[in-house]
């Protein structure tokens, strides 16, 4: 069985558009496959020659804040015991929020294998935002674009190594 990467994090952070660039595809869904939950978005991926199933979780179901933080721990732990690695995407344009914190913690408790993908930043001038998320305890952020492509195929390149 393929792997599967759940892609997770508070709305509007950018987590629908990284799963269409790491899919290229907002058709290629995956319908039947047994052990998986049926009402999120499954799209296949190739890097590397590696390939994977990639989850955009939460996302289309909770589309405000207010949803989100009561649905925080139920949409950690459906990824959690799905994937297997946890991409949690923050938000390098608008900054940190606390609902980030909360995530970070429960994602500490809970899975070994996290990515923490730091999303907006679509050049290299912008990666001076990527220093405020090292007080979230990250010790790798990857700063990326999901909607430019900066970054991604080196946060990529480390996803699929982990494999
Ligand atoms: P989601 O709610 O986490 O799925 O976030 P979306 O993928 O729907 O994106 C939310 C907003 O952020 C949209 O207006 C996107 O155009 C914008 N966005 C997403 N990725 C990037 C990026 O890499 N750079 C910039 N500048 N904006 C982005
Ligand atoms: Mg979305």
């Amino acid at each position: 069985m393929k792997p599967i990467v759940a892609i997770i994090g508070r709305p509007n952070v950018g987590k629908s558009t990284l799963f269409n660039r790491i899919t290229r595809s907002r058709t290629a869904l995956v319908d039947n496959m047994p052990g998986v939950t049926r009402d999120r978005h499954y799209g296949e991926a190739l890097w590397n020659d590696a390939p994977f199933l990639v989850v955009d979780t939460g996302g289309y179901l909770i589309d405000d804040e207010d949803a989100f933080a009561g649905a925080i721990r139920d949409q950690v732990t459906q990824a959690v015991a799905e994937a297997d690695a946890v991409v949690m995407v923050l938000d390098g344009k608008g900054g940190i929020s606390p609902y980030d914190r909360d995530l970070v913690t429960i994602l500490r408790e809970s899975h070994p294998k996290v990515f923490y993908v730091v999303n907006k930043i679509d050049g290299e001038r912008q990666e001076e935002n990527l220093y405020d998320f090292y007080s979230l305890g990250i010790e790798h952020p990857y700063p990326v674009s999901g909607e430019h492509g900066y970054g991604v195929p080196d946060f990529l390149d480390d996803l699929v190594a982990s494999f």
